[in-house]
């Protein structure tokens, strides 16, 4: 008898993982069916729907060179845009007219107060053992030397470890940073920081090797972190590859170089700037919004054309196509030029600071470099991401690898990323091109090949119209 009852218990509970075996297989295979029927549905219905306009705005941008000539009018025209300087004021008050002339909608200037930070006359010189003129920047933020500027002798470092090791020889020193370019993030650390860690240990002013694999005697700028109070300030400026080289192989003979450091930097109070927007009204529910950009500043190194007029243009341009197109999707379109990200990322503060209370669906960065387009990065929910995952075949007609991924950034999108709406990074391939241009005088133009610059407008349109419409 104990064993039948064990028997019996023991096919009742075969019986009963049968049962739940067989549920959770039908669950299992209904849910294999739904998503593959989702897909199918999702793709048929989306190809079907979109596969003309697609190819009409591929067409009309790949023909279109109104977008190239509009970049380098605005650089020629206006130069670079540093925030706070008449120049940038020029430029928006050009944008406003035009994007009137575009027909856009509901343009909009937004007020923003920016940083100012003037150069000035600057110089930097080898003194001994000869006497030479250096390519030299200062960090946006730096400070002046005294009027006499700052004759000392050069420590060479190779990192902030080097640094600590040879602290007691830093003292009313001229510390450089000889750090090769690996890439960016490891880079930039010594021109954000590098001024803080050398006047720590005594020096009286900071170089860096600019942030770039190349050289060709440029010097990069850029921003830094803010001076502290329990720090001595002291100026802080970018130099060349060859220079940074040269002062190390110096050293590493026992030459002791000095060097001349003249700087007449200053910061003046915040000024009145503006974020400048232009819609395409959506057709059915125009109160929400995808908002795409870039940022319309740059340093006041060349003309600032791929850092980012590019990215601006580009994303106008795309929302003009649309427009010219006589498309109309379902969400409204914003395009914005926000004011300031190079120093002080103000631009995308202001824009969540008025805007948040907006339904907006999505917000899209271009500021990596006009090259060939390369892929979307996406952060938002997993379910929208499906969504966005299939826009890949239409973004393959434009570059054939284009890949869409889980991530991305966006100094001017942030803001609002982090009060949850979706953030959109768009990339392209700039096979390590991009920092030979970044904040230095070479950033013109010509850096920019139109049908790039075309196609990363195709792909744009393409992934805001079906974002804003499906
Ligand atoms: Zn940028």
């Amino acid at each position: 008898m104990l064993i039948c009852r064990e028997q019996s218990k023991e096919v009742e509970r075969n019986r009963g993982t049968i049962v739940k075996t067989y549920t959770h297989l039908i669950f299992f295979i209904g849910c294999i069916f739904l998503t593959n029927l989702k897909a199918e549905v999702n793709e048929v219905n989306l190809d079907a729907k979109y596969s003309g306009i697609v190819r009409m705005i591929i067409d009309e941008a790949m023909k279109d060179s109104s977008a190239w000539e509009r970049l380098a009018y605005m650089c020629d025209t206006f130069g670079p845009r540093l925030s706070g300087s008449d120049n940038l004021e020029k430029a928006l008050n050009w944008i406003t007219e035009q994007m009137k002339s575009d027909g856009l909608d509901n343009i909009q200037r937004d007020e923003v107060m920016v940083p100012v930070w003037i150069r000035g006359n600057e110089s930097c010189s080898l003194i001994s053992p000869r006497k030479s003129k250096m390519n030299f920047m200062s960090y946006g933020g730096s400070i002046a030397t005294p009027v006499e500027g700052i004759t000392a002798p050069v420590l060479v470092v190779n990192s902030f470890e080097d640094l600590q090791n040879k602290a007691n020889e830093a003292k009313g020193k001229i510390v450089v940073y000889n750090v090769p370019f690996i890439h960016y993030g490891q880079a930039v650390q010594f021109r954000w920081s590098g001024h803080l860690k050398a006047a720590e240990a005594g020096a009286v002013a900071s170089l860096v090797r600019s942030v770039s694999p190349i050289g060709f005697q440029l010097p990069h700028t850029g921003s830094v972190a803010d001076y502290v109070d329990s720090i001595p300030k002291i100026p802080h400026g970018a130099i060349t590859l060859e220079d940074a080289e040269m002062l190390q192989r110096m050293q590493n003979r026992g030459q002791e170089p000095v060097i001349h450091l003249f700087l007449e930097a200053r910061t003046e109070p915040d000024k009145l700037s503006y974020n400048v927007m232009g819609e395409i009204i959506g057709s059915m529910v125009p109160g929400e919004i995808i908002a795409i950009g870039g940022h319309i500043d740059s340093w006041d190194a060349g003309t600032g054309a791929q850092d980012d007029a590019g990215g601006c243009i580009a994303t106008w341009q795309a929302v003009k196509l649309l427009k010219k197109l006589g498309l109309k999707p379902k969400r409204t379109i914003r395009v914005v030029m926000w004011a300031n990200e190079e120093n002080g990322s103000r631009g995308g503060k202001y824009y969540a600071e008025k805007h948040k209370h907006e339904k907006h669906h999505l917000m899209l960065e271009f500021d990596a470099g006009v090259f060939s387009p390369k892929s979307i990065g996406f952060r938002g929910p997993d379910s929208l991401f499906d969504i966005v995952s299939t826009f890949q075949p239409f973004l393959a007609q434009v570059e054939p690898n284009f890949s869409i991924y889980k991530g991305g950034w966006g100094v001017d999108i942030d803001p609002m990323h982090k009060l949850g709406i979706p953030a959109m990074t768009f990339n392209t391939d700039d096979s390590g091109r991009y920092f030979w241009y970044h904040h230095a005088d070479s950033d013109t133009p010509d850096k920019i090949d139109p049908k790039d610059l075309n196609k990363c407008i195709a792909a744009i349109a393409i992934a805001v119209f079906l974002y804003a419409d499906i």
